[in-house]
Order: C-alpha cells, then sequence, then structure tokens
C-alpha cells in the first residue's frame, strides 16, 4: 500500500497541470482499490463551485462540464462537514443528488473523503462501486491517506504555477488580493522578475518565447555540450570504472541521443515554450513513464533521467544566464529569496519583494526592511511560476499582493503610495530631534546594520549606535572565511562611521536559516541545532579570528560592545568570555593597544529568561532577540509558511517573557535592548515602552516611525497600553487594542497603508 501511495505521489509531484495530475490520480486509485469509478470534483474558489476535474469510469464528456454548487449532492455533503461518507447505496440517501450527464446510474456503493490543505476544503474525492458495498477499513485509510497527501501536492503544485486551473491567475484581473504575511512595510507597484535557484528542473519557470530558433539552437548547444562533458568524463576516469559505472555513462550518452527527448523538447518550442520550459515538462513526462513501470530496475531509471535533465538544464542556464532585465519598478519574486539576489537589483529598480517562504522574521524580511523596501512573505498561494513579467502590487503593511490587478486596485494603492511618501517626507523632519517622551524619557535608539549597503542610511538616520552589527553577513556574501584582517577593516568602517556612538558588533551567527555556501550545514531541525554560539565555540580557530578582528578593529576608537548570540546555558558564556579574555591578552602580548570591549549576550533562548541574574552578574548588557526568542517560545519556526499564521511578536506569552527579562536584568543593574524586529514595530515599541527596556535597536527604515511613537507617548500612557494589553489573551485582540491607540494619536499611518 505504502509503495503504491509513494507512487501516486511521486507521479502527482511531477504533472505539469491540473489535469494531468488528476488524471494520474483517478487512474491509479480506481486501479489499486479495484474501484468502477475513482473522480476528483476540484472546488474552484473563483467559481465558488466543485468541478469534475477528473473521472476513470464516468462519462469522459462529464469531466469539466459538471459542476455543482457547495451544498449540492453527495459531494457537497462531504465538502461542508469536512468529513469521510461511507454508503453502501447511495441513492437512499436524502442529499443524493441524480447526475444525468455522469452516466451514474447503476452505481450504488460511495465514499467520498474531502481533500483539505490548511483548513481549506480544496476538493472532494469520491470512489464508486456498481454493487452495494460498504468501503472497508484499509480501503478508507487508503483514500484518506491519498486526499492528505493530494492535498499538499495539489496546492504545491497550484502555488508553483505548475497547474493551470480552470479560472485563471487566482488574482487575475480583478480586486482580490492573495493573502500572505506582512515582510516589510511600504507599498509596491511594479512587475514581476521571478528569479529561482539554477540547475533546479522544479523551479523553472513558465516563459513564452516566440523566438524559436534561438530557444531550439539554445537547447542543442547545450546537448552538445553535455554529451562532450559526458565523453570527456568517460575517457578521463575509464580504466578505473567498472562495467556498472561504464554502463551508466553509455546510459546517460544514448539517453541524450534519444529523439524522444530532443523532438518532444522542440515540439514544446515550437508552440511558444521557451527551452528549459520544453525541456523540464520533456523531463518529466518522460520520467513519470519509467516512474510507473513496474519492473524495479526501470523505476530507478527515472532518477538517471532526472539527473541528466538538471545538468542539460545547468547548461542550458549557462547560455540563457544573462542577468535578467530589471525593469525599472521591479518586483523580485521567488520561492526564496537570497541575499545575493536582492544584490543583484540596482537597488533604484527595486521597489518590492516576494517571497513564497518566510515569516515576518525571517532574514529576507529583516533585509527588505534594512533596504526600505516593501516585502511580502509566506506567500504560498502566489503561483510564481506563471507571474513572471506580470504587473503586481504589493501591500508590505498587511501582507497582500494582486496580481495584474485592475486600473481601480493601482490607482487606489497609488494615491496610498502617493500619501505614503508625504508621511515619510513629514517623519523626516524627526531625525535630529531627540527620542524622547513628551515627559522627558529618553529611550536610545540604535541600527540594525550589517549590510554595507545600509551604512550609510543608518548613520544618517539619527540613530544613536548600532545595537546588532549581523557579521554573518560580510561571511555570507564571500566564497570562504574572510581573514583577520579583512574582517577587520569591515568592521573599523563601521565603528568609524559611528564614532563616537557605540557599536554593537555580534559575533558570528550562522546556521538556522543562514548557511556559508562554503560552509554547508546539513540538519533535520537547523534552528534547534548547530547554530551561533554554539558553532563558535566548537570552532575556536574562527572565534578567535573574529574577536581578534574586533578588537584591533577598535583600537583607538574604543566604541567596540561584543554580543554573543544563541546563548542558552551559562556554560557558553563562561567559555566564550574565557576565549574573549584570551583573544585580548594575546593582542595585548604582541603589543597591540586593544580595549576589553563590554560584552553582552542575546536573550533568544527561553532558558535565558529563567536564569537572568546568574548571567547579569557575567555580562555587561543584554539584547533581546525577540525574532528568535518569538520562535523558540511559539515553538513556530521562524520561516514556515505553514505555521507562519502561529507567528506573532505580540503573543502574551511574549510579552511576559519580556516583562520577566527586563526586571531580571534590572535587578543587577544591567541595562536591557531589544534588537529583533519586534523594536522596529511601531505598535511593539509602545509596549516595550511600557515594559521599560533601555533601548530599542532596528533597521534604518523604521527608525523615523519608531520615534513618532515615542514622542507621542507619555511612559504612563505606554505603562497603560501595557497594563491594558496583558487583559487580552491573544495576539489580534492585543494589536488591534495597539493599532487603535495609534490611530487616536492620529498615527494610524505608521503601521497602515495611507495617511
Ligand atoms: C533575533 O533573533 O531577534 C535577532 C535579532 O537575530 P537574528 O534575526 O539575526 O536571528
Ligand atoms: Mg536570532
Amino acid at each position: 500500500m505504502l509503495a503504491t501511495l509513494r507512487r501516486i505521489v511521486q507521479e502527482v509531484n511531477t504533472a505539469h497541470d491540473l489535469e494531468q495530475a488528476s488524471a494520474i490520480i483517478v487512474a491509479r486509485v480506481k486501479q489499486s482499490m479495484s474501484a468502477d469509478v475513482c473522480s476528483i470534483y476540484l472546488f474552484d474558489q473563483g467559481l465558488q463551485q466543485y468541478i469534475l476535474m477528473a473521472s476513470e469510469g464516468l462519462n469522459p464528456a462529464s469531466v469539466g462540464v459538471v459542476r455543482l454548487s457547495p451544498g449540492e449532492g453527495l459531494v457537497g455533503l462531504v465538502g461542508e462537514t469536512e468529513e469521510l461518507l461511507n454508503l453502501d447505496n447511495a441513492p437512499d440517501h436524502p442529499r443524493y443528488r441524480f447526475i444525468a450527464e455522469t452516466g451514474e446510474l447503476s452505481f450504488h456503493g460511495f465514499l467520498g473523503v474531502p481533500i483539505i490543505h490548511h483548513r481549506q476544503v480544496m476538493g472532494v474525492v469520491v470512489v464508486r462501486q456498481c454493487r452495494r458495498c460498504r468501503f472497508d477499513e484499509s480501503e478508507v485509510a487508503f483514500l484518506l491517506t491519498i486526499a492528505a497527501q493530494l492535498a499538499g501536492a495539489i496546492a504545491h503544485a497550484d502555488a508553483r504555477g505548475e497547474i493551470k486551473p480552470f479560472t485563471e491567475l487566482p488574482a487575475g484581473g480583478d480586486n482580490r488580493p492573495i493573502v500572505a504575511l506582512p515582510g516589510a512595510p511600504g507599498v509596491g507597484i511594479g512587475h514581476a522578475v521571478v528569479v529561482y535557484p539554477l540547475a533546479n528542473l522544479d523551479a523553472v519557470p513558465h516563459r513564452q518565447s516566440n523566438d524559436t530558433a534561438t530557444e531550439i539552437l539554445a537547447l542543442e548547444q547545450a546537448l552538445e555540450a553535455e554529451r562532450n562533458n559526458i565523453q570527456a568524463l568517460e575517457a578521463s576516469i575509464h580504466p578505473a570504472l567498472g562495467a556498472e559505472s561504464r554502463a551508466l555513462f553509455e546510459a546517460y550518452l544514448l539517453m541524450l541521443n534519444s529523439d524522444t527527448l530532443i523532438e518532444k523538447s522542440i515540439a514544446r518550442i515550437r508552440q511558444g515554450c521557451w527551452a528549459p520550459g520544453a525541456w523540464r515538462d520533456t523531463i518529466n513526462e518522460q520520467a513519470q513513464l519509467f516512474e510507473s513501470m513496474d519492473d524495479p530496475y526501470l523505476r530507478e531509471r527515472a532518477d538517471d533521467l532526472r539527473d541528466l535533465g538538471r545538468r542539460i538544464l545547468a547548461q542550458l542556464q549557462n547560455e540563457v544566464r544573462r542577468p535578467p532585465d530589471y525593469p525599472a519598478q521591479t518586483i523580485l519574486v521567488g520561492e526564496e529569496i537570497s541575499a545575493t539576489m536582492l544584490a543583484e537589483v540596482p537597488r533604484e529598480r527595486l521597489v518590492g519583494v516576494v517571497s513564497v517562504r518566510g515569516s515576518s522574521a525571517s532574514h529576507v524580511a529583516i533585509l527588505a526592511h534594512a533596504m526600505g523596501v516593501p516585502a511580502v512573505v509566506g506567500a504560498g498561494e502566489l503561483p510564481v511560476g506563471r507571474i513572471d513579467g506580470c504587473e503586481l502590487v504589493v501591500d508590505g503593511y498587511r501582507g497582500r499582493i494582486f496580481v495584474s490587478p485592475p486600473q481601480s486596485v493601482c490607482d487606489e494603492y497609488y494615491h496610498l503610495a502617493r500619501e505614503e511618501e508625504v508621511l515619510v517626507a513629514g517623519l523626516e523632519g524627526l531625525r535630529e530631534l531627540p527620542a524622547e517622551t513628551p515627559d522627558g524619557l529618553h529611550l536610545p535608539l540604535y541600527a540594525n546594520t550589517g549590510l554595507l549597503s545600509d551604512l550609510a542610511p543608518s548613520i544618517e538616520s539619527g540613530a544613536e549606535g548600532v545595537g546588532l552589527y549581523r557579521t554573518e553577513f560580510p561571511f555570507m556574501i564571500r566564497e570562504r572565511f574572510p581573514g583577520e584582517e579583512e574582517q577587520r577593516t569591515i568592521y573599523r568602517e563601521v565603528l568609524k562611521g559611528f564614532l563616537p556612538r557605540p557599536v554593537t558588533l555580534r559575533t558570528l551567527d550562522v546556521g538556522g536559516d543562514k548557511a556559508l555556501p562554503y560552509f554547508p550545514i546539513e540538519e533535520e531541525n537547523p534552528f534547534l541545532g548547530w547554530r551561533g554560539i554554539r558553532i563558535t565555540l566548537d570552532h575556536p580557530e574562527i572565534f578567535l579570528v573574529q574577536l581578534r578582528a574586533m578588537m584591533r578593529a577598535s583600537i583607538g576608537l574604543n566604541n567596540l560592545q561584543l554580543l554573543l548570540p544563541m546563548i542558552s546555558n551559562v556554560a557558553e558564556v563562561d567559555h566564550a568570555l574565557h576565549l574573549i579574555g584570551r583573544a585580548y591578552h594575546e593582542l595585548r602580548d604582541a603589543g597591540e593597544q586593544v580595549m576589553m570591549p563590554q560584552v553582552g549576550i542575546m536573550v533568544e533562548v527561553p532558558s535565558v529568561i529563567y536564569q537572568m541574574e546568574t548571567l547579569a552578574s557575567r555580562v555587561d548588557f543584554f539584547s533581546v532577540g525577540t525574532n528568535d526568542l518569538t520562535q523558540y517560545l511559539l515553538a513556530v519556526d521562524r520561516n514556515n509558511p505553514r505555521v507562519a499564521s502561529l507567528y506573532d511578536g505580540l503573543h502574551p506569552a511574549v510579552i511576559r517573557a519580556l516583562i520577566q527579562i527586563v526586571s531580571g536584568a534590572h535587578l543587577l543593574d544591567k541595562p536591557v535592548g531589544v534588537c529583533g524586529e519586534m523594536a522596529g514595530d511601531p505598535l511593539a515599541a509602545l509596549l516595550l515602552l511600557g515594559i521599560g527596556v533601555d533601548g530599542l535597536s532596528m533597521s534604518a527604515a523604521s527608525m523615523p516611525r519608531v520615534k513618532a511613537v515615542i514622542r507621542n507617548f507619555t511612559v504612563s500612557e505606554a505603562r497603560e497600553a501595557l497594563d491594558q494589553a496583558l487583559q487580552y489573551d491573544n495576539a489580534a485582540a492585543i494589536r488591534e487594542h495597539l493599532e487603535q491607540l495609534l490611530e487616536q494619536q492620529g498615527l494610524g499611518g505608521l503601521v497602515r497603508a495611507g495617511k
């Protein structure tokens, strides 16, 4: 059963349109359950109807024709109750509805199972028998499993644009947005440029091309180049190879010369597809053929074919790899947007970022924030593969995307964007003013930085120093660990830029979702694994180089503060302090005029909350990383769009944790700041003021908004806002409450589009 199931799911994953996927499912399910009929009804959101998408056993002419409203017939009942229905004689059921078009007169046994994804009914899969019979437990379990697997596969394929629904693009030409998550505030209107990882067949987006000759030539050149590659490889290591390996090379060459692969791809190109898309479809189709074979040897060949497919794709991408033409108003769209993808777009052309993965605390959001570009993340419903070149409106406040919206939506957002410009220009005036409450409390605002490109805006933002310099970014954009002198130069630029203001350099915090291309870490649970201080303590040779570079960078400036990430116990702090002391003494012994910097730790692992006093006696300051703290307190992966709606820094538990952290640190008079994304959120900033934190560190782009909040609320008003917030038991209610407070002060425009 499991093998059958796997094979079906595998096949469905490779289907490139919904008809094909559905046809595979119904044929395989009917066969493996020995049923007389298997049908899939998909719920079309646009039409609000169940549509018979595929059937094996019903009249083929009824496919695509039979449509049921949500409450209609047994299919409607399964969808409505979100429960399976197992009947020995369907016509006896009061909700049974006879549908003439399907020619279903002679069927009695009925089993219907809803296909549900993210609590949403996507369709119903039905099997029927001519005879009267209830389906047994194992059959029911099989269909339930199929439906659950399919829900993900269908949603995923749909999101990638590999499936063409009956209605066109989900928001095509109408004013319904795709609902995702806010990544960075602001409104962006422009054209989608879809970026994707190379040599990944599944990531190739759909693109039209009318230049058939060029596309065919590109494919032929790619095939020729790979033929040469394989022959050269075979020739160079031939003597050492066993017969089996030689056979593999020969099989690859045979496949490469196969008329089927070439002709089918060329036929697709002639139909208007670009070469990578045509090649992807041909490989998927052929691999699927192999996968459906019963002979295990032949089934295995599907993997070889996919491998070959990737190799040719890599060649093809070498051929076609010219940086995309970034239009004047580019909205960068991708499954996952990396720092390098962002860096490739000329800054003046980038007006928005959309990432399928991620939440408001993932690094793409943080980068977009730092660059002041509106971003929407966790856009799992976006048909990425089909929107290259489409006009998009990105609402980074609410996490909404409009695809090819009508003029009225564009006009509305142009209007909001203009209002926004006015608001930002108005906030500019705050730059020179202190971050002081009307009753005279000064709450220092610091900058979060790490990209050299955001250094100038941070310096000019009026920040009172750097609260968080993420050293991993300069590590990420290199091809090897930067050397001591290289690092010293980078750090000195920051320290000098802010002199005499303090600069907090955080030691390397890789792992989790921040990978170094030259230091890959493969883990099942990367966020619970080897990250931050855990790596650097295990690699003192890397840590000591960084510590020396930091201290030497500060010679003569002496505005360095050191921050240790991912601390979860006292021993880590002691060990790190020991290494810091060692680096200091070694440098002093070598005659370098370094000074011992202040040392602080990040509070981002919940265990720290319960050892604040012990830790406070060892370090000089604390900095709360609310991005990770929220993820670990709520057990919600900050990058997983499936659970992203559960990720919320305004959760009452997070607020209570913050209160405890601040009182713990203050017991020993140690200052505590916040450097996670919460600090840059005007709503959360009001609460943090009430909680009594000693500083907030945020991207330069967020600073004016947060300063506006601080300058408009007294400490006692902020404390009252906090007390009221604590009366609520959920984040949504707290958010609404804080929004109201901002609206009452005429500051609503800080957290939504418009004035
Ligand atoms: C945090 O976790 O809140 C933080 C500031 O660190 P990072 O986002 O780099 O993990
Ligand atoms: Mg962190």
